[in-house]
């Protein structure tokens, strides 16, 4: 003890001070220890000396110091303070003490008492019982630690919700308790406490090991109550959280589920909040909108949206979607939305709600350019011809309906044109079906050409195509579209590696609104008809005659129909004659139609039509058999001098393979010397399909039978080509022979049969009108003459009477007369 402090131990009082059992201490101003009897000594554990000089706030509980403080400030006003309970340490842990300051001059004497063991008493009294069967009851488990986590005691929770013998329990590790794989959380969780010291307490969530051998979920909350001298422990709490647990897995089992179907699924998806900050979004959206990173870690939705609007085709409507959505956050939406790559999306934006509340926005977007595509490739299909795009019958008569209501509005009419490919089916059946294709992809594009854009073209299907002109202020304007066709699709061509030429036939129906797509088609059509009938290669306008025109065709479609059963047809023959001996040499077989109600027409009137229309085959087989009956017949009548007899062929039937089969069989059946018979074919036939025509013509000429080209000189045969083929006979068309007859000039005609007799043929004038033509192409050598001049074509009687004549034989009447 320090004898130079001048303290109150030097007083008497300083004797009972020293003497009393409570601890007595003097402290400065600052609380620095000054003086202490020896019970606060033994107290505190050290010795005055030691504890001299020494804040008495160091021995204070932490927790405590608040308390102390307030008293301090309170004791100087006061002669005796409020006594208050602190923790103080001491030589023997943390102490329970009762403290009652008193001023004494400027400094302050404090007196202690130690409430420690009394306190404990009164704990371990009545209310023992009372606080042991609460704890016991409890649906929670409280046991109390010591500070190397070793259970002192514990309440009946325990047993309860593990299954324990709490006296197993008691003085074992806690973390026996727990589950192994939870070990190290406890560990660490303690370790924590620890260093914590008073302050808080720590809650863990640990799976407890039952007596079963299963877990339990446990929420434990640790107090560290080691300060506490009347606990000297860790207090821990415990609940059975199992619920919360599972609750909680579930909820993360749903979130993962959420966050891997957002990541996986196909739709970009974005969650924007009411303020426009972004909650969320997928990499497909951030993909599919091209979107930086940069973009999207702002957060912000305004400088997505700004992103997204510079890739869109229609901002405007974009935007005013988005603003509309944001005013009204309940609303949902559903749209397109065309993006300037090509690329389509569909956006989806529904409110986001949590209980009811709306509390943001999902915008989701699908990329559908794929079926958007389709969907078009589809509509279009539906609306167009697939060969050459052009518009097909359905979407065209839609467009003639509508100029047809506009007309109503704008006062403007419109045209239709019918168009129809010149002897498209010729080409088909000699170039084959893919040339012909070829060539209506060219007519189509020839017809765009011709244009403008908003004209609608059309194809109606085989070679027909249609045209719909708008806005037609007058007729002219028409024809001249309609000129410009004809001249496109004239333009010379490739197809099949061949050069060719080819040609259109055009209707022209104006449509002035009282007409709908149907009749304007029907009436263009006819007009259609007409340019045919007119030569081919030809615009002609729809005019009411049209129609009467029509009903004759159909008419005349009808009565050819089984005409040669009805045997209305008649052979007429005109001879060919030997310019040198005058001899009829043949007889070229003419069919005429004895028309039931018109009388007898050339075939002027109807050959054309009826290979229009698929008659000829059966005409002209019925021609062959008479005229080959016939010609058997003046073999009998006249024997060895009998001329022969020509046939005209279409070039179907000369294309027909079955053809020379059927003329073989012919001459079989009627004995008609092959030589006997001569078949005519036009130029026509062998440039267009050269191959197809040489073959059949080869087969024939192997017959014996004689080939002889009609109307040589008005088509466009090439004569090398002519030299190629097995023909025998040239007929120089009568034009050549008419031609010159004013003129006087005979080069031409000359010329041909020079060329004739150069390719080995023989040279068949036809059309010898007059006696000067006669002898002017019998001077310059060509053989054979046919004409009005030597005869007129004549039924059968009257040709056997020419034959008889000119082999210098008597008619039969003569004979007959002469007999009788
Ligand atoms: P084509 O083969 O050139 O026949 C000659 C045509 O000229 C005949 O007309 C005949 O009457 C006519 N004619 C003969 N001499 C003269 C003359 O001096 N001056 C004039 N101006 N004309 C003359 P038709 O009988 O009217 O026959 C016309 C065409 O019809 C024939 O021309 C032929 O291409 C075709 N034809 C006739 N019969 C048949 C047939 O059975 N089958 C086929 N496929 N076509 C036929
Ligand atoms: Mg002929
Ligand atoms: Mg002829």
């Amino acid at each position: 003890m320090n004898s130079e402090v001048h303290t109150a131990a030097d007083t008497d009082l300083g004797s009972v001070l020293r003497s009393v059992p409570d601890g007595v201490l003097l402290v400065g101003a600052e609380l620095d220890v000054v003086w202490a009897n020896p019970a606060a000594e033994q107290l505190f554990g050290i010795t005055l000396a030691e504890g001299i000089g020494r804040s008495g706030l160091e021995f204070i509980h932490p927790d405590d110091l608040g308390l102390v403080a307030a008293s301090m400030m309170s004791v100087q006003s006061k002669e005796r303070g409020t006594p208050i309970e602190v923790r103080i340490n001491t030589s023997e842990g943390w102490r329970l003490v009762e403290v009652v300051g008193a001023p004494f001059g400027d400094q302050l004497l404090i007196s202690i008492r130690d409430l420690t063991e009394r306190r404990r008493w009164e704990i371990a009294g009545d209310e023992v019982a009372r606080f042991r069967s609460l704890m016991q009851n409890a649906a929670s488990v409280t046991m109390l630690l010591n500070g190397d986590g070793i259970v002192q005691d514990t309440s009946g929770g325990v047993t309860r919700l593990l299954g324990w013998d709490q006296e197993w329990v008691e003085k074992r590790s806690l973390s026996e308790l727990v589950d192994e794989a939870d070990r190290t959380v406890l560990e660490e969780g303690l370790e924590l406490l620890r260093g914590l010291g008073p302050s808080g307490p720590v809650t863990l969530d640990l799976r407890m090991r039952t007596l079963a051998g299963g877990t339990v979920s446990f929420a434990l909350t640790f107090t560290n109550m080691l300060d506490d001298p009347t606990v000297e422990g860790i207090v821990v709490t415990g609940h059975d959280v199992s619920d919360r647990v599972v609750a909680q897995e579930q909820l993360e089992a749903a979130h993962s589920l959420l966050a891997a179907t957002l990541e996986s699924t196909f739709d970009g998806i974005l969650v924007v909040d009411l303020d426009g900050e972004i909650r969320s979004y997928n990499r497909r959206f951030a993909s599919m909108w091209r979107f930086s990173e940069n973009t999207l870690t702002s957060m912000k939705d305004s400088v997505a949206l700004a992103r997204a609007l510079e890739q869109v085709k229609d901002p405007a409507g974009f935007l005013a979607k988005v603003e509309e959505l944001y005013a009204r956050p309940d609303a949902e939406s559903n749209d397109v939305i065309e993006l300037i790559d090509g690329r389509v999306f569909e956006r989806d934006s529904l409110p986001q709600r949590i209980g009811g509340e709306v509390v943001g926005r999902v915008w989701s977007f699908r990329d559908v350019t794929e079926q958007s595509r389709l969907q078009r490739e589809l509509t279009h299909q539906a609306f167009h011809d697939p060969l050459t795009g052009l518009a097909n019958t359905a979407l065209f008569r839609n467009r003639v309906d509508h100029a047809a209501t506009r007309i109503h509005r704008t006062g403007q009419r419109h045209a239709v044109l019918f168009i129809d490919l010149d002897d498209f089916k010729t080409i088909n059946d000699s170039l084959g079906h893919s040339a012909g294709d070829d060539l209506l992809k060219i007519v189509s594009q020839s017809l765009l050409r011709s244009l403008r854009s908003v004209d609608t073209a059309a194809r109606l299907g085989g070679d027909e195509f249609a045209v719909l002109i708008d806005d037609v202020e007058e007729l002219d304007d028409v024809l001249i579209v309609a000129e410009r066709i004809l001249a496109a699709v004239r333009e010379p061509i490739h197809l099949a590696q061949k050069k060719m030429a080819t040609s259109v036939s055009i209707g022209i129906a104006i449509g002035d609104g009282t007409h709908d797509a149907e009749a304007l088609l029907r009436n263009a059509d006819l007009a259609m008809y007409a340019a045919k009938s007119a030569g081919k290669n030809c615009v002609k306008v729809f005019a009411d005659e049209m129609h009467q025109a029509a009903l004759d065709s159909l008419d005349l479609d009808m009565r050819l129909r089984g005409v040669v059963e009805r045997d209305e047809l008649v052979v007429h023959y005109q001879p060919i004659q030997d310019m040198g001996t005058g001899r009829i040499v043949a007889m070229e077989a003419l069919v005429r139609w004895n028309h039931p109600e018109r009388g007898l027409l050339g075939p002027g009137s109807f050959i054309e039509f009826a290979e229009q229309h698929g008659h000829i085959d059966a005409i002209g087989y019925h021609v062959l058999v008479t005229a080959c009956e016939q010609a058997c017949r003046w073999a009998r009548e006249v024997g060895i001098d009998a001329p022969a007899v020509s046939v005209n062929l279409s070039p179907h039937q000369l294309l027909d393979p079955t053809f020379t089969d059927r003329v073989e069989l012919l001459l079989h059946r009627t004995g008609l010397h092959p030589a006997q018979l001569i078949l005519e074919i036009t130029e026509g036939v062998l440039m267009s399909d050269p191959a197809a025509a040489i073959v059949s013509l080869e087969r024939l000429s192997g017959l014996g039978v004689r080939l002889a080209v009609d109307d040589f000189g008005t088509g466009y045969s090439s004569l090398a080509y002519l030299q190629q083929f097995p023909v025998n006979i040239l007929k120089i068309d009568g034009s050549f022979v008419s031609g010159s007859a004013n003129s006087d000039d005979w080069s031409l005609a000359r010329a041909v049969v020079q060329i004739a007799h150069a390719i080995g043929l023989v040279a068949l004038a036809e059309g010898v009108e007059t006696q000067e033509q006669a002898d002017a192409l019998s001077a310059f050598g060509c053989d054979l003459a046919q004409g009005y001049h030597l005869a007129r074509p004549a039924e059968s009687e009257a040709a056997m009477e020419l034959i008889r004549s000119s082999l210098g034989m008597e008619s039969h009447g003569s004979r007959a007369e002469a007999a009788g």
